[in-house]
């Protein structure tokens, strides 16, 4: 048998745009237009306010801008973790997390370091602040999930080859198990190398295909943790679902899911 995503997909897709600048707007557009979700990293201390910060997006926007994506964490003022204590760390996301809650009127959950800088206690840091999940920089070229959530490296920014990634990701060897692929990169990008077509064709070549799951990186994360989270007997052919996530696998009878709570016995019957 082998794991699939929600609902028998067999692979899924997910962005991850930082900074909150106002090229946002159309980027959100483009990705809502071809059903592509993706999470928005933000650092609530640089929201346009009707004085400063124009160039962001505004606080009273976002909730309606990235309705159907997720808002995270990006720090409230975009400070690099390699120059922060732990306690002043803590206090740059558990007051992001805060404000962008009370401006979305929902939890956030995740984060991308700034800079992509984090050193060896960053992780334990934003579990403390009640982040389960926080992006790097740097990238993997492959459709591997990650190991530490933590330190979530992404396949690629969209500088690097996307139409290339684009068709591997499309043509994933069966060997890769759940494959995703991981897009990040600042939607200021965009205008400042007049490139939108990049992300308009991408966006063409992976929206609209039944064999994807389109998600934000939250859902990513519990989805994978979940299955992370199963537990066996002592033979690996019964399998207890513990969460409130429902599971997909297959198997050579079809499609088959484990609801919460459930046991399964998954051997030859
Ligand atoms: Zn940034």
């Amino acid at each position: 048998m082998r794991f699939v995503y929600p609902k028998g997909k067999e692979k899924a897709l997910t962005l991850s745009y930082d900074d909150g600048q106002i090229f946002d707007r159309r980027l959100v557009e483009i990705l809502n237009k071809y059903g592509i979700k993706g999470t928005f990293h933000l650092n609530s201390a640089h929201l346009f306010d009707g004085q400063h910060y124009p160039e962001f997006v505004s606080q009273e926007e976002i909730k309606d801008l990235y309705a159907g994506h997720e808002v995270a964490c990006h720090g409230e003022n975009h400070y690099s973790m390699f120059l922060l204590n732990d306690q002043r760390a803590l206090m740059e996301v558990l007051e992001d997390r805060r404000r962008l809650e009370s401006l979305t009127g929902k939890m956030v959950q995740g984060m991308s370091y700034a800079f992509g800088h984090c050193n060896k206690n960053s992780g334990e840091v934003l579990k403390m602040a009640g982040i389960k999940y926080s992006r790097k920089a740097s990238t993997t070229g492959t459709f591997y999930p990650p190991g530490d959530f933590m330190e979530w490296e992404g396949t690629c920014h969209h500088e690097d080859n996307l139409e290339d990634y684009a068709q591997e990701f499309l043509h994933v060897p069966s060997y890769v198990e759940l494959p995703l692929m991981y897009v990040w990169g600042h939607s200021f990008e965009f205008d400042r190398n007049n490139n939108w077509e990049l992300i308009e064709d991408f966006a063409r070549t992976v929206g609209g295909r039944d064999e994807i799951w389109y998600a934000t990186n939250l859902e990513v994360y519990e989805y994978l943790t979940a299955i992370r989270s199963l537990e066996y007997s002592a033979d690996g052919l019964t399998v207890y679902n513990p969460t409130l996530q429902t599971i997909w696998y297959m198997d050579s009878k079809g499609l088959h899911t484990i609801e919460p709570g459930q046991t399964v016995y998954m051997g030859k019957r």
